[in-house]
């Protein structure tokens, strides 16, 4: 998988879509030299806003979920018998970097 966008990630709503009735957001990146900001993603559906918000908040999270799982005792956590178990926060962390 390749590298994904640097956050932050803002929402910003782009009114809506074609119908005139759906809702519509842009997820744009982090401001460049110029203080442009580059379209990564939209989201056009009746919940835009807070999927919108939602998924701006994911390069924090995801940022956020490798600290703390560095706390998380692997013994317990990530073993069974002799077999490594997947817990959550590392399931969250590679879905989100596409190994899942
Ligand atoms: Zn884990």
């Amino acid at each position: 998988m390749s590298a994904f966008t640097p956050g932050p990630w803002i929402a910003e709503d782009a009114g809506f879509s074609g119908d005139e009735s759906t809702p519509l957001f842009a997820i744009l990146g982090p401001e460049d030299r110029e203080g442009k900001r580059e379209q990564i993603a939209t989201v056009n559906c009746e919940e835009a806003e807070a999927n919108a918000h939602l998924i701006t908040a994911v390069p924090g999270l995801l940022a956020a979920c490798k600290v703390l799982h560095a706390f998380i005792p692997s013994p317990v956590v990530h073993a069974a018998g002799s077999e490594p178990l997947l817990c959550g926060t590392c399931a969250a962390i590679a879905k989100a970097e596409g190994a899942l």
